[in-house]
C-alpha cells in the first residue's frame, strides 16, 4: 500500500475522500449553511476554544498571511520566534507588509529559549504581538507554547501561533494558553486533502483588527465573521474540503481528542526508537521532539536523494527531504493524522534495507 509520510499533505481515510464525491450544492444555501455550522462546532471542540474560528480556501502560508493583514498596521513591532523554516516564513510574510519584524532565531533543531523571549520583551516595550511556531515542520521540534504563552501574557502582547502542523494532533488548548490567533490548515494533522485554513481570533485579538492598517480584501476577518454568521462564507470557498473536513472531524471526535493526543505521542516515541534503532541521530533536540515529524541526520556518506527515490519506487513509501541549507543533510518522517505504529514500521524496515543501498561505501 501506498505509504505517504509526509509532514503534509497526509492521507486521507476513503470516508474523507468519499465525502468530497457528493454532488455540489450552492454555498449560499441551506445543505452548506448545515455543513459549516457542524463544522465551526467540531473544530471548536479541537482547537478547544470558544473563541471565532474563521475559515479561508486557501493553504496554511494564506492563513498565516491573513493573521498579519488582520492584526497589524505597518511600522508595528514584532518578535518573530524563529526557530526553522516556517518561522523564517513568517516573518517574512509579515516583514513584506511593512511590519518592523524583530527576529529572535534560534539554531535549526533547538526549540525557542524562554528566557531569550524575556530579554527581547525587556529590550523593547514597544513590541506589540510574539509570532511563535508550535510545531516546526523543517526541524521537527516542538515549542513550549504554554511557557511561552504565559510569558507572553504577562508582557500583555498578542500572541500568534502557527499551528499548522501540530493542532488535531499535538496538544494546543487555545483558550486555556490564551493564543490569540492560532492558525491550521487542511491537509495536516485533519486528515484532509489541501485547500482550506482555519483560524481562531480571540477578543483581543478582535480588539487589535479594529485598529489595524494593513490593507486586506480577500482575507478581511470581520467581513468572513459577518458572513458566517449568516450560515456562509464570503467568495465561493472549497466546499469540497468542507465536506471532507465534516467528515474527518466526525472520525476525530469519534476517536477523541485525548486518544488523538495519545497516539501521536505513541507514534512520535516508536518514530523516534526506530530511527535510532538504524543508527542514525536525531536532529531535533530530544527534550522538544515532535510528534507529528521526525526529522533523521543523514550520515556523510548518505545520499538523501537516492534513499527517498529508492523507497518511493521500491516500496510505495513517500518521505520528505530536507529544506534549504538541510537538503542534503537531513530526512522528514510525517507521523500525523490519519497514522499509526504500524505504517511507521513498514518505514524503519525499508529504511533498514534502503540506508546501504543509498550509502557511499
Ligand atoms: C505546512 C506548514 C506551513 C505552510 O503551509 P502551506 O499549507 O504549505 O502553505 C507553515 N507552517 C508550518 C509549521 C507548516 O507545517
Amino acid at each position: 500500500m501506498y505509504n505517504l509520510r509526509t509532514p503534509g499533505p497526509t492521507p486521507c481515510p476513503d470516508e474523507v475522500l468519499q465525502a468530497m464525491a457528493r454532488q455540489m450544492v450552492n454555498h449560499l444555501g441551506p445543505e452548506f449553511e448545515q455543513a459549516l455550522h457542524e463544522v465551526i462546532g467540531g473544530l471548536k471542540k479541537i482547537f478547544q476554544t470558544k473563541n471565532d474560528i474563521l475559515l479561508f480556501t486557501c493553504s496554511g502560508s494564506g492563513g498565516l498571511e491573513s493573521a498579519i493583514v488582520n492584526m497589524l498596521s505597518p511600522g508595528d513591532k514584532v518578535l518573530a520566534v524563529i526557530i526553522g523554516f516556517f518561522g523564517e516564513r513568517f516573518a517574512s510574510f509579515a516583514q513584506a507588509h511593512g511590519v518592523n519584524v524583530i527576529p529572535l532565531s534560534f539554531s535549526w533543531g533547538r526549540a525557542a529559549d524562554i528566557d531569550e523571549i524575556r530579554k527581547a520583551l525587556d529590550n523593547d516595550p514597544e513590541i506589540k504581538a510574539v509570532f511563535v511556531t508550535h510545531n516546526e515542520t523543517s526541524t521537527g521540534v516542538t515549542n513550549d507554547v504554554k511557557a511561552i504563552s504565559s510569558l507572553v501574557k504577562r508582557y500583555d502582547k498578542l500572541l500568534f501561533v502557527d499551528a499548522i502542523s501540530s493542532l488535531g494532533s499535538i496538544d494546543l488548548p487555545v483558550d486555556y494558553w490564551h493564543c490569540d490567533i492560532t492558525i491550521t490548515a487542511s491537509q495536516k494533522g485533519w486528515m484532509v486533502p489541501p485547500g482550506m485554513a482555519m483560524i481562531s481570533v480571540s477578543p483581543e485579538a478582535w480588539k487589535a483588527h479594529a485598529e489595524a492598517r494593513i490593507p486586506r480584501a480577500y482575507f478581511n476577518f470581520s467581513y468572513t465573521k459577518e458572513c458566517m454568521e449568516k450560515g456562509h462564507l464570503p467568495w465561493t470557498p472549497a466546499v469540497p474540503i468542507l465536506f471532507a473536513l465534516s467528515t474527518s472531524l466526525k472520525m476525530m471526535l469519534k476517536e477523541g481528542l485525548k486518544n488523538i493526543i495519545a497516539r501521536h505521542v505513541q507514534v512520535g516515541q516508536a518514530t523516534r526508537d526506530g530511527v535510532k534503532s538504524l543508527g542514525l541521530s536525531l536532529f531535533a533536540d530530544e527534550n522538544y521532539a515532535s510528534n507529528t515529524v521526525t526529522v533523521a541526520k543523514a550520515p556523510q556518506n548518505l545520499d538523501v536523494k537516492k534513499l527517498l527515490k529508492i523507497l518511493r519506487e521500491d516500496f510505495d513509501i513517500v518521505l520528505a527531504g530536507g529544506y534549504q541549507k538541510l537538503a542534503e543533510s537531513i530526512f522528514r518522517i510525517g507521523h500525523l493524522g490519519w497514522v499509526t505504529t504500524d505504517d511507521i514500521k513498514e518505514v524503519i524496515s525499508a529504511l533498514r534495507v534502503v540506508l546501504p543501498r543509498a550509502t557511499a561505501p
